[in-house]
């Protein structure tokens, strides 16, 4: 059901992300054109090149990086996230005690140490993207989830994180919604922050180091070249085509269309989306609580997360995640008004108490999905290049490890990140087409009717679960 001012809230909301509708977003570089050299290459400009380009400069500063960017560094998921940069490096501490239960403990600490860099790396450049650690809360809105909070809890106390379960006025103090029936607030395993601007910060950083960015190029092939790796450019409006023969190419190229085929048995692009808000007025403030600020998401399989800005908006996002027949990507899929009407309902149900607030923003973008919820990597061409993908939407924090990774496989040596089973072990393969979309409209549907009875999960549901498959977002 629609409720009466969802239509109103969203009436002038911009079709494009907050985050990057900013008057101080930087300037494009200049493409690349004509032949080049480089040691290392990095194809893609998300968080998970930028942190390669910048780790791979830290440990060698004279080792020579070129990162060429088909777009613009951040505009594509790096720069239009929730902004929630979780420790966890397997979409959650279940996901990753079912997956990878004799290694789960070193990946827990992993997570930890991942986040604590992040957070100095913000600190050592100077990095201006409002990151702080408030922690997570996850709450109940329907009386089935509180059996979930609870074991949450017990796994976390288990592997040592704060987390402290809050019954139904102890949740209701903290954030004002007759919707809440419990929670779990995770202190300090999640810190929020904002997104285009770390993205903008890591190209600064990376630029600072000596790293050279093309941006407004994509590399439309790769090929062996001798001893190295030769990648073709196109050219555009302003560019000529260009070429770069590196000794070595990192792939951070997430949902899009990967160079190296075989990835694209174990990807799929799902459209996640979000709202804004304008800023809340003091008294709108008072009227939710939420004075610790923490990131919050509601636990069941259609989620929506929602977190305050800097400057008093909210985010709010989720709920649908949306595969489209192929594999498609395009522009024109980063808008739809079903699922922005959704969000606008549930976000006023949450707070009836926000009615006449508008919506400043609306927008979509693309996650790269794949059946275990979590990076996976490896290596082509004998070891010259290597990929990092599969974050499925909890790729803020992960992709820095991801480049360590990267990093790591190329150099060639077994480190105690090549050694683990979560960088050896692939993720089970999507079928191909028409089998892929049918798999995936039925599961999707299948989640949708647990959430509406009690979380109770079909057989088709239970089938994936027996194979270690999934979808998620
Ligand atoms: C709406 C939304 C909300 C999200 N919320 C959260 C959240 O709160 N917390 C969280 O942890 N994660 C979240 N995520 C996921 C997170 O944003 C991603 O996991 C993360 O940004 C992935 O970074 P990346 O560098 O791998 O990918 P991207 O940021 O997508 O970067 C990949 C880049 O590669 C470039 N590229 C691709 N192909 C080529 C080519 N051939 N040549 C040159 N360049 C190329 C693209 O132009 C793109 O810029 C969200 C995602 C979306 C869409």
């Amino acid at each position: 059901m629609t409720l009466p001012h969802t239509g109103r809230a969203l009436a002038d909301a911009a079709p494009v992300p907050y985050w990057l509708d900013r008057p101080d977003r930087p300037d494009p570089l200049p493409p690349l054109a004509g032949p080049h050299q480089a040691d290392l290459l990095i194809v893609g400009g998300g968080y998970a090149g930028l942190w390669t380009a910048l780790l791979a400069k830290e440990a060698r500063p004279d080792r020579d990086v070129l990162l060429v960017e088909a777009g613009t560094c951040g505009w594509a998921a790096s720069g239009r996230n929730g902004g929630f940069c979780a420790a966890s490096l397997t979409h959650g501490l279940a996901n990753g005690v079912d997956r990878f239960p004799g290694e789960i403990a070193e990946l827990d600490r992993l997570g930890r140490e991942n986040l604590d860099a992040i957070a100095a790396t913000v600190a050592r450049h100077g990095i201006d993207c409002d990151f702080v650690r408030s922690g997570e809360l996850a709450v109940a809105v329907e009386p089935y989830q509180l059996a979930g909070l609870a074991a949450d809890a017990e796994l976390g106390r288990r592997y040592g994180h704060d987390v402290h379960l809050l019954d139904r006025d102890e949740v209701r103090a903290e954030v004002h919604s007759p919707t809440y029936l419990g929670g779990l607030w995770d202190r300090d395993r999640v810190a929020l922050l904002d997104p285009a601007r770390l993205a903008w910060g890591l190209r600064r950083a990376a630029l600072d180091l000596g790293v050279r960015i093309h941006e407004h190029t994509r590399v439309t092939g790769l090929a062996r070249d001798g001893g190295a790796l030769r990648a073709t450019t196109a050219g555009g409006p302003d560019a000529a085509p260009g070429a770069v023969r590196a000794r070595q190419v990192a792939l951070a190229t997430n949902a899009f269309p990967p160079l190296l085929r075989r990835l694209r048995a174990w990807l799929v692009p799902v459209y996640d989306y979000a709202l804004m808000t304008e800023p809340l007025t003091p008294a709108q403030r008072d009227a939710i609580g939420w004075a610790n600020r923490q990131g919050l998401a509601d636990t069941g399989n259609q989620f929506h997360y929602y977190r305050i800005t800097a400057d008093g908006r909210i985010l709010f996002g989720g709920y649908d995640a949306v595969y489209h027949y192929g594999n498609r990507m395009a522009p024109s899929l980063e808008q739809r008004a079903a699922t922005f009407t959704a969000l606008a309902d549930h976000f006023f149900t949450t707070f009836p108490q926000l009615a006449g607030l508008r919506f400043s923003h609306r927008w979509g973008g693309v996650i790269d999905t794949c059946t275990r919820f979590c990076a996976f990597f490896g290596t082509g061409y004998q070891g010259r290049l290597a990929y990092a993908a599969g974050f499925t939407g909890l790729g803020v924090g992960a992709t820095r490890f991801g480049a360590r990774v990267m990093l790591d496989l190329l150099g060639g040596e077994e480190t105690p990140l090549t050694r683990l089973d979560l960088v050896r072990r692939k993720p089970l393969p999507f079928p191909p087409e028409p089998v892929r979309a049918a798999g995936i409209h039925l599961t999707r549907w299948s989640l949708a009717r647990a959430d509406a009875h009690e979380g109770r999960r079909n057989l088709w549901l239970r089938t994936l679960d027996r194979l270690g498959l999934g979808f998620d977002s």
